[in-house]
């Protein structure tokens, strides 16, 4: 009974920031001027007077203003409700879902800060894992579950384990392979068991500067004794910068034609998942082909656009805006063109 309550009222809260069908939503979260672009005099090009409808304003020069519409729209000082609203989805693995949940836009715009946060002000892996295991002990009685947690980065579309602990293992070529039941894992990766928050703190201070944390969760249920697998991915994307604005060379420039590569890979299994395509291009990247089970079909997936308030960064803001809208737009049914 008590589950079937929670899951209730779960319902409802997902059903709330459901205004639209479909399983992606956006949350756009802008970071404060820092202490040097306030002292300079920094201008700030987004107004967030309608915020509260999910509406937020950018200045594009001029009296010009554009607005764009998410699912949430976060002011600077926003804290709390960031989580809240994130939970729901979250909490979803833990009925068999795969979910993902990833961090979008240029450098410094606070997709870390939003993902692991400082210690005094945890971000959403800490506290999703918190919550996982406080809603995993009070349905105890109905369901059993195993987490265990992978730490990887995808690093010029070569996958590395974080929580390797030879230097063999980390420098192994891991490879993705699909299970006989169509799922797809990483063989060899280190999936460290976790029992409590504790475990998770432990595990994350090994894997730092991880960019990628999946949490799989293995489900029983002891009403009828089924079993089930779901997976959550937690991912602090790379910074989605232009290209043409760095002037890169070498490693550097191969490095950023790869982050390039995979963030418009997942752009593009996006608006192919949205437009029903027959063709959904998982494999053109190792971070799509690593998220594919937790992208599409009835999974949830939740990407927060991370932007700069300052007018230095309007054009890159726009940009951030504009992949943010398509990722949305195209769920709504009126994608127009390719991401
Ligand atoms: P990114 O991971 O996108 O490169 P960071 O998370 O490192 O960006 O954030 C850049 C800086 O902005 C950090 O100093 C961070 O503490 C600060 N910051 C970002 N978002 C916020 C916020 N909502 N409130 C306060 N400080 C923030």
């Amino acid at each position: 009974l008590k589950y079937s309550e929670e899951q209730a009222k779960r319902k409802q809260l997902y059903n709330q920031i459901q205004e639209t069908k479909g399983n992606i939503r956006v949350f756009c979260r802008c970071r404060p001027l820092s202490r040097e672009e306030s002292s300079n005099g920094c201008a700030t090009v987004v107004d967030f007077d309608a915020a509260k409808d999910g509406d937020l304003g950018v200045l594009t020069g001029g009296s010009n203003k554009r607005t764009f519409k998410f699912d949430r729209v976060y002011t600077p000082k926003v804290v709390v409700d960031v989580f809240a609203d994130a939970s729901p989805l979250v909490v979803s693995v833990l009925d068999g879902y795969n979910v993902c949940i990833f961090a979008y836009g240029q450098t410094g715009t606070g997709k870390t800060f939003t993902m692991e946060g400082p210690e005094h002000n945890r971000g959403v892996n800490y506290r999703t894992l918190e919550q996982l295991f406080s809603v995993a002990r009070e349905r105890s009685d109905a369901f059993t579950y195993n987490l265990s947690v992978s730490v990887l980065e995808v690093y010029n579309e070569q996958i590395r384990d974080l929580l390797a602990t030879s230097p063999a293992s980390k420098n192994n070529r891991l490879e993705i392979k699909q299970t006989s039941e169509g799922s797809h894992h990483v063989p060899g990766i280190v999936e460290a068991k976790v029992d409590n928050i504790n475990d998770v703190w432990s595990v994350l201070q090994a894997g730092s500067n991880a960019s990628i944390l999946c949490i799989m969760v293995k489900t029983k249920n002891l009403m009828n004794g089924e079993c089930t697998k779901s997976k959550l991915w937690l991912v602090d994307l790379a910074g989605s910068e232009r290209l043409a604005k760095t002037d890169a060379q070498g490693e550097r420039l191969k490095e950023a034609q790869n982050i390039n590569k995979s963030l418009s890979a997942l752009g593009d299994v996006i608006y192919a998942l949205a437009t029903k395509s027959s063709h959904i291009p998982y494999r053109n990247s190792k971070l799509t082909h690593l998220l594919q089970d937790s992208l599409g079909g009835d999974s949830k997936t939740l990407m927060f656009v991370q932007i700069s308030p300052s007018e230095h960064d309007l054009s890159e803001t726009l940009s951030s805006l504009n992949f943010a809208t398509r990722v949305r737009g195209v769920e709504l049914g009126h994608a127009r063109k390719q991401i």
